[in-house]
């Protein structure tokens, strides 16, 4: 089954190809000629990975799918939740976001947070959503080199290392992409 994927992020297409298995082949928004930036200018999660779907499926007619993610801190009432890419500033630097979080999470005991993405799938015209989630907490100061975003600093509940010290099926087999995802392949399988 041929579907595009609203991302030229390596990482995130390589996490997704692994989690859906062999039986499809995952396109990205450049392979079928969308080489603009695509929009995701809304304030939810679900607004933005709808947003991007549509874009997509307007300008290609191509059954797709786009995510959205963030990284929903308690104590920070959410943040910086849809606004995970760039919370330290336009450039989305990773290391700058890291070290806000750390800096505004200085002397705060709860560190509860969750990842969470909302995928928004729409095929043969019709829309359909799936989301994952994972919970755990943010450590004091980051560990491993694996992964992206806010990898290092995030250690998912019942573990003690980080996202960025597990190897990438490890990641995978808990994260609220791999969740997410999962329930899209389910959904194929059952259809
Ligand atoms: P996106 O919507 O998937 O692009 O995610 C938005 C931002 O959330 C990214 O720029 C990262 O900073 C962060 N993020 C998303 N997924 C992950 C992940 O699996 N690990 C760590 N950070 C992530």
């Amino acid at each position: 089954m041929k579907i595009v994927f609203a991302t030229n992020n390596r990482h995130k297409l390589e996490e997704v190809r692994t989690v859906l298995g062999p039986g499809y082949e995952l396109l990205t928004p450049q392979e079928v000629g969308v080489t603009e930036d695509i929009p995701e200018e809304q304030n939810t999660l679900e607004g933005n990975a709808s947003q991007k779907s549509h874009y997509l499926y307007e300008k290609t007619g191509e059954n797709c799918f786009a995510d959205d993610t963030g990284l929903e801190v308690e104590a920070l009432n959410g943040a910086p939740g849809v606004y995970s890419a760039r919370y330290a500033g336009e450039e989305k630097n990773s290391a700058a976001n890291m070290a806000l979080l750390l800096e505004n999470l200085k002397g705060v005991t709860n560190r509860n947070a969750r990842f969470r993405t909302v995928i928004s799938l729409i095929l043969d015209g019709k829309e359909y959503i799936f989301e994952g989630e994972i919970r755990g907490h943010i450590v004091e100061e980051s560990h491993g080199t694996g992964g992206f975003g806010y990898d290092p600093i995030f250690v998912p509940e019942g573990y003690t290392k980080t996202f960025a010290e597990m190897t990438p099926q490890e990641k995978n087999s808990m994260s609220h992409r791999g969740r997410a995802v999962e329930k899209l392949a389910r959904f194929f399988r059952e259809r």
